[in-house]
């Protein structure tokens, strides 16, 4: 979301008396779900007690089942990660909720296990990435960035090893090296993880496991930078916001509802007066006819 609010750069970091403010403390998360809709962020991340919200989704189930089962895969000794290690893997750590029935359950289990099987095929099972589900953090001069990557490997560049991130994605629809460019978060991961690992860390990539695809996008020292620009013009939005309402502004006013056809997904949609109008979706509906 465009930002609205007049910046200037460093009079705006500085309290009254010159001290520096306090760092926003912040997720990719945190920064997206302001960004998709303030009001979100609002019931989530503002509002206690956490305004009620509506079931739990099969297909966050689902995602988290598969990312679970791929950092146990890395967990195994190298001479075990083998396709036949997957069935139980999987169900060890399936996640149950959001399902219409033990059918649709049942047949969801067996796609996610043909995807993972076909994405393990794709792996070298010797190699040890840099970090498996990894936080990575670091700190701006007003972010204080910490972020889980789902896995960050180890490639020869042309300046030597580079880290590169790799962020796995389960939706239904296919993503694209338009995607991977304008992630903000994985932007904030490579970034992170060059001064984690210190080393360069330009190469972020979208792995979509229903369809096998590779979306990437190679960073520049300057398209970084302008994405850290961005989360924090999102973290100042964030912090003027939360100081207005401290200050006694009206919270419906700071943290604006931006209804659109995210409302359908959003977990406080029963919640939201905006996001009354939005046609209801059922916990199971994108995991429907999967496979
Ligand atoms: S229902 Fe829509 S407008 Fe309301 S909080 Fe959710 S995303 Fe925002």
């Amino acid at each position: 979301m465009a930002s609205t609010r007049p910046r200037t750069a460093v009079p705006e970091q500085l309290g009254f008396d010159g001290m520096p403010e306090r760092l926003f403390v912040c997720t990719p998360s945190k920064l997206g779900s302001f960004a998709d809709c303030p009001r979100r962020y609002r019931y989530s991340y503002v509002d206690r007690p956490t305004p009620p919200k509506g079931p739990p989704w099969a297909h966050n189930s689902l995602g988290a089942s598969v990312h679970t089962a791929l950092k146990n895969w890395y967990a195994l000794p190298t001479d075990r990660r083998a396709p036949g290690a997957l069935p139980s893997l999987l169900k060890s750590t399936w996640v149950r909720e959001g399902y219409r029935d033990a059918d649709q359950e049942r047949a969801t289990f067996q796609t996610a296990l043909q995807w993972l099987e076909s994405y393990v095929a794709t792996l070298d099972p010797a190699e040890e990435p840099l970090g498996v589900e990894r936080v990575v953090a670091t700190k701006t001069a007003v972010l204080a960035f910490n972020g889980r990557a789902d896995r960050i490997d180890s490639r020869a560049g042309d300046n030597g090893a580079e880290a590169v991130i790799v962020d796995y994605k389960t939706g239904r629809s296919g993503l694209d090296a338009d995607d991977a460019r304008g992630s903000m978060a994985l932007a904030l991961y490579a970034w992170a993880a060059q001064r984690v690992f210190r080393r360069p860390c330009y190469r972020v990539e979208l792995h979509h496991l229903p369809t096998g695809t590779v979306a990437a996008h190679d960073h520049t020292e300057e398209s970084l930078a302008r994405q850290v620009r961005r989360a924090e013009d999102t973290a100042r939005d964030i912090m003027a916001a939360e100081k207005a309402v401290a200050a006694g502004a009206d919270p419906d006013a700071e943290f604006p509802p931006n209804p659109g056809s995210l409302c359908s997904w959003c977990d406080f949609r029963r919640s939201c007066p905006a996001g009354a109008e939005a046609p209801a979706k059922e916990p199971w509906t994108a995991v429907d006819r999967l496979g």
